[in-house]
Order: structure tokens, then sequence, then C-alpha cells
């Protein structure tokens, strides 16, 4: 199965229900997008079964929510203040504003370009004749650092309130709260704090859909462990979230660890790995793991002036502050990646083609589909009376349609990613025994297109939620 164009992608996730183009009826807001019904379905599926796997399962995770305003400190000792900033280039001709390292990995296929400095930036895009993806000139400014963080005030009277942030990430907050967690919930080492939620960064050049935006969504793991155990920790967590990956129906020729670079770590790890997808336009970060050390914690200390280590309950002599491995995962992003290996525009016999969507039954926005073959009433009844049943005795989530011819309604279907749907017809009824059996119904697969016959007591039988 080929990769499919993103163009396709974005006009069935538009037709469908997936996405839509932010504030679309006044012209848009660059770059950002709204979850439609099917959209927000699939992404709290991914959440709920990552949360799930990660949090729910797990004796040694707990889950938070922290806030979204943080004080402004938090920033200033988890570095972002100093640090957090992408090279920024100018074009001198139509002053559009680009990302000089991505530039310089996308067009000629630099690996981790954000280790270059900001003097060799401008440079090597003169010398690797980089041209200007708006306006193809090729007169770029030296590279200026822009840090990424949105800034806002906090208070009533405009100009007389504090300087705050929109967080960038939501890992800080679970720095923050380690001490009131490890002790309202009596932890010992090693254990994690997980949570989900929306994050800010004020890309320098968003863009592919929803794989950049200025406002996404994350879920971040902070795994604390004793200083010197953080080395298989960090491989266990690679297999967990390689197995992640595959569980969710990524495919593994598609997937690719990519170790970084001392140059390139960042300044608060010792160690840091991509999983990288290969999308439409080439490979890029999934997702990704990183040892923080005791990094985020002795700066919290040093800045808070607050206590931040952790006490050993067998040998209260012993503190010491716990290192942290860090996996962190796109949750819009996750959903991108999982919409682009779904897709296929599928050739079926002789002209015939369908746009489908393989989606794992555990992310598909509906777990099946009930359709009556016509709209005669008594049918229509018969049908609804079925998917009551199945709703209250399964929790499925599952799709009622009646509009249109039976064919276009298996298409709109497979466009969704159903994985089956069953009809009900006059066989059901009792009426036509052509159709089939009293009683029975039809259950059509979405990828094999297969099509059985069986009776409603065994259907309801062997309907469960699916598992990864
Ligand atoms: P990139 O190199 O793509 O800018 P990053 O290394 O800055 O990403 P992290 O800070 O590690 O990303 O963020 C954790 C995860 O959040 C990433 O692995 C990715 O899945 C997701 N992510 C980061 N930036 C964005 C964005 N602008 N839009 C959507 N998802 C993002």
């Amino acid at each position: 199965m080929s990769a499919p164009t993103l163009d396709a992608l974005v006009s069935l996730c538009k037709r469908r229900g997936f996405i839509f183009p932010g504030s679309e009826i006044y012209g848009g807001l660059a770059n950002t997008w709204d979850y439609g019904p099917l959209g927000i379905e699939l992404k709290n599926r991914v959440q709920h079964e990552w949360w799930k796997r990660f949090v729910s399962q797990r004796r040694d995770m707990v889950g938070i929510e922290s806030g979204i305003l943080m004080n402004p400190k938090v920033w200033e000792a988890s570095g972002h203040v100093s640090n957090f900033g992408d090279p920024l280039v100018d074009c001198k001709k139509c002053k559009q504003r680009f990302r000089g390292d991505k530039l310089l990995e996308e067009k000629i296929g630099v690996e981790g370009a954000a280790v270059l400095t900001l003097e060799q930036v401008q440079p090597m895009l003169l010398a690797e004749k980089i041209k200007c993806p708006s306006c193809e000139g090729l007169d770029w400014a030296i590279a200026k650092k822009f840090n990424l963080m949105f800034r806002t005030q906090q208070g009533v009277i405009e100009g007389e309130g504090a300087d705050i942030y929109l967080r960038p990430e939501t890992a800080q907050g679970m720095f923050v709260n380690f001490r009131n967690v490890q002790q309202s919930m009596r932890k010992r080492l090693p254990f994690g704090i997980a949570q989900t939620g929306t994050v800010f960064r004020n890309e320098i050049t968003p863009g592919n859909f929803t794989f950049r935006t200025r406002e996404f969504q994350q879920m971040e793991i902070e795994y604390f462990v004793a200083p010197g155990t953080e080395g298989p920790i960090f491989e266990q967590w690679k297999d967990d979230m390689w197995q992640w990956c595959l569980d969710i129906g990524l495919a593994p020729e598609r997937l690719r660890i990519r170790e970084h670079t001392k140059e390139e770590l960042s300044h608060y790890s010792s160690r840091t790995i991509d999983i990288e997808y290969k999308y439409p336009w080439g490979w890029g970060e999934l997702y990704g793991l990183a040892n923080r050390s005791d990094f985020d914690l002795s700066q919290h200390q040093k800045f808070s002036g607050q206590e931040m280590t952790y006490t050993d309950p067998d040998d209260p002599t012993k503190k010491f502050l716990p290192y942290v491995i860090e996996p962190t995962f796109g949750l819009t992003r996750t959903v991108l990646a999982i919409l682009l290996e779904a897709y296929e525009d599928e050739k079926l016999k002789e002209d015939d083609t369908r746009t489908v969507l393989h989606l794992k039954p555990i992310v598909s926005p509906y777990d099946l589909a009930i359709l009556p073959l016509s709209k005669k009433e008594h049918l229509i009844a018969k049908a609804e009376e079925l998917y009551k049943k199945i709703v209250q005795s399964s929790g499925l989530h599952v799709d009622f349609d009646v509009t249109g011819s039976i064919g276009k309604r298996y298409r709109r279907q497979d466009e969704i990613g159903t994985p089956k749907c069953i009809t009900v017809d006059f066989g059901t009824l009792g009426e036509d025994t052509a159709q089939g059996e009293k009683d029975t119904v039809t259950i059509r697969d979405r990828d094999t297109l297969k099509q059985e016959r069986l009776t409603i007591a065994d259907l309801l039988k062997h309907l469960h939620p699916p598992t990864a």
C-alpha cells in the first residue's frame, strides 16, 4: 500500500467530518484546525487507549492534570525562557520568515540541523543555494534565535498584569508537583506521572496539515528512577513506545529510531532518541524519549527554594534527587500518522475503486454501523431495536445510517474506517427468505469485503470492545 498524498487526506478529513480548517467562515486562521465529530472520536480513543495502557493498567504510574498557566518562574527554571527557540531566517526579498534548520533538513537532507550555531545557518543556506520557498529568492539575513513561547498577561487591567506564558509542554506541571504526588500517593521509586493536554508553541513554520501547529496536544510521562538505574529503564520505555506504535496500526517499515548525537542533545538531556515516521514529505519526529537526569528537579529546587528530594523509605538517611526518563507523545501528530497509515485508494475489480481507512478497531471512530436496507418504517424500527440492544449490552460505539443506497452507505463507512457493517433486511423481519432467515443479519467486513449471514443472538454473543 503506497502512502497517500497529503491533499487526499486533508480532503477526506473535511468531507467526512474528521478535521476542518479553523475559523473557516472568516477565511480561516493559518494552520489552525478543528476536530469534527469523527476526528474527536478518533483522538479520544487514542488518548483513552494510551491512558489505559500507560496509567490505569500499571501500578507504577499515576496521572495528573496541571494548569496551562503556571508561575513564570517555572519557565526560567526549566530553561525555556533562555533556551527554547529555533533559528529564524528572514528572506530579505519577500520578508517571509522560516526555520533555518528545517530548510536545511528538508531541502538537502542535513540530519539534526538544530545543532548548527546561529552563525552557521545563513552561510550554509547560501552555500547550498537553498532558495526561499515563498519567492525563490536567494537573499537570506543572518539567523536569529526566536523564542517559541506564547506570552500573555494575567490580570484585568491591560499593561498592569504580570507577563505569563501559555505552557509549551505538559512536562513541567509534573515536575513541580513531584513531591505532592509522591507524598500523597506514597509512591516508591521507580514510578511515573502522566498527563495529557494542550500546549502552545509559536512555531516559525507551522504546516503539513496537523503535523506542526501552534496549538497541539501532548501525552507525556515523567518516570522517576534512582540515579544509576536509568539505563535498562530507558531501553524498556523504548520497547514499550515501539510496541504502542505497532498496536495503533503504524507499519514497522514506516517507523525508525534516531539517536540524537551529542551535539544535538537538549540542554537537559544526556540521551535522547526520536521515533520517526515516514510522512508523505519524508521522515520526521513522531515521539521522543529522553534521559533528563536530575536536571528539572534540581532546577526547581534551586529556583523555588523548596526541597525536591526523595527519601528512601527503607533508609531515611538516603535523600537524593531522582533521575527522570521522559517518554513524550504528540497526540495530534499521532492522529495524523494513524490517518496517513490507514488511508488507501483501493482498486477493486475492473474500473471500480474505493477510498478506505484501514483503521485498527481500537482507534476507529465507530466499531459498527447498522444499515437498514430500506427506509420502510417497520424495517427501521427493527434496526433501531438492534441498535439499542448492541449499545446497551456491549458499550460499543455504533453508527446508524439510513440515507442513500446501501452501496453508497457501505462506501461511506469504508471512508470513515468502520470495521464492520450490519445490514438489517426483509429476511431479518421474516418477510423474505431469499434475503435470509428470520432474525438473521448480514455482517460485512471493511477490509476483506466478505459478507456473512448470522443470527442476531450469535451476533450479540460475540460483540465486545476491541483490544490492542
Ligand atoms: P520537532 O523537532 O518536530 O519540532 P520537538 O523535538 O520540539 O519536535 P518535543 O518538544 O519533543 O518536540 O515535543 C514532544 C512531541 O510533541 C513531539 O514528539 C511531537 O509528537 C509533538 N509536537 C512537537 N511540536 C509539535 C507541533 N508544533 N505540532 C504538533 N505536534 C508537535
